[in-house]
């Protein structure tokens, strides 16, 4: 038996979530079976503790989008009992039982070695949500980051703080969006040297370019945000576009593509190959500050989840939430 946060659904079509104890031969199938030792609060987490929203493909469903532990058993040469692994992506936690589990198995193919450097609780500091902010800093490196500040939008949420973290270390000056004044102080220890308010970039215009501004952006809020800051980007420079906490729609015009040659890159840590998720893995190692991801962590146990998911969507979550499957 192991305890893990299970959410079911009634006939009535409504969610509840509740820490249950689980018999080991209800785990889905997989060639890895993971002693869990922490687990993370994601934006998409909140969706799937919640009503799920279409992410949940099956009830009674354990959510928890990745985690990090050992190996119990394995069926795979490349992983044995000892191993230390972690995992994100790959659909964990909305199509098959995820993270919020004191037990996993999942197909060894999902899995990386934590690497070098980092232990479980840190990867899961780091999480999906810091993942994503490597992979996007990654993607803006690719295409070159202009000199002049790097705008972070959502920055004290998971992927911006983390974001902001990795960019700051690597020399860059970066200015940080809050809808959170309060948030600041944090921002600025993160390595921030500039906090812009979120109702400065939230004004609609209908001028579709500004003064250039931002040698480049990772964008965690997708919507009239990111309309907005298309417009203010200088000559050339690139957007790495995460997330949309602040909304689906789009509603720009082409002309920062034509006009300054922007180039907006479109984020996905889900599918991530094998190599692509090793290599960022081993950025994440040597480029993010151990003492600042410390500053970003917010503890929790398992029965703090339900209020911890409604939390993130209400964009109330600062930082990163790290689970103790086994407190
Ligand atoms: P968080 O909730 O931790 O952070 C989002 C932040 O966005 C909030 O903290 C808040 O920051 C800001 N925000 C929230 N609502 C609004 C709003 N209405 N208008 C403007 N800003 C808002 O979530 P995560 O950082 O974990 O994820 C951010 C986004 O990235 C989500 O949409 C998530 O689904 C997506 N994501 C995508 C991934 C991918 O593979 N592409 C992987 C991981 C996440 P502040 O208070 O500072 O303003």
């Amino acid at each position: 038996m192991f305890n893990a946060l299970m959410v079911e659904k009634d006939d009535e079509g409504k969610t509840n979530a509740s820490v249950q104890q689980i018999e080991l031969d209800r785990l889905p199938e997989g060639d890895v079976t993971v002693a869990v030792e922490y687990s993370t609060v994601n934006y998409k987490d909140g969706l799937c503790i919640g009503p799920g929203g279409g992410l949940v493909r099956n009830y009674p469903h354990i959510p928890g989008i990745d985690f990090a532990g050992t190996v119990e058993a394995s069926d795979d040469p490349r992983y044995k009992a000892g191993d230390k692994v972690v995992l994100t992506g790959w659909r964990v936690g909305e199509a098959h039982w995820g993270g919020y589990s004191q037990k996993a198995r999942v197909k060894a193919d999902w899995l990386v070695p934590l690497p070098e450097g980092l232990d479980a609780r840190q990867a899961m500091a780091v999480g999906t949500a810091g993942f994503t902010a490597m992979l996007a800093v990654m993607a803006l490196e690719d295409h070159g980051i202009k000199d002049g500040p790097v705008l972070v939008t959502g920055a004290a949420g998971g992927v911006g703080s983390v974001a902001t973290a990795i960019l700051a270390n690597l020399g860059h000056e970066v200015a940080g969006v809050t809808g959170r004044p309060e948030t600041g102080e944090y921002l600025k220890s993160l390595g921030a040297t500039q906090i812009v308010a979120r109702e400065e970039l939230n004004e609609t215009t209908k001028r579709p370019l500004e003064a250039e501004a931002w040698g480049g952006c990772v964008d965690a809020v997708g919507g009239e945000m990111l309309a907005r800051v298309l417009g203010q980007m200088k000559y050339g420079a690139s957007v790495s576009a995460v997330g949309l906490a602040g909304g689906a729609g789009l509603p720009a015009t082409v002309i920062p593509f034509l006009l300054r040659g922007v180039n907006l890159l479109g984020i996905d840590s889900v599918m991530q190959p094998y190599d692509n998720r090793v290599r960022a893995w081993a950025r994440i190692a040597k480029d993010l500050p151990m003492d600042k991801l410390e500053a970003m962590v917010q503890p929790a146990v398992l029965s703090d989840l339900p209020a911890l998911g409604r939390d993130i969507l209400k964009g109330q979550v600062k930082g990163r939430v790290v689970v103790d499957v086994n407190a």
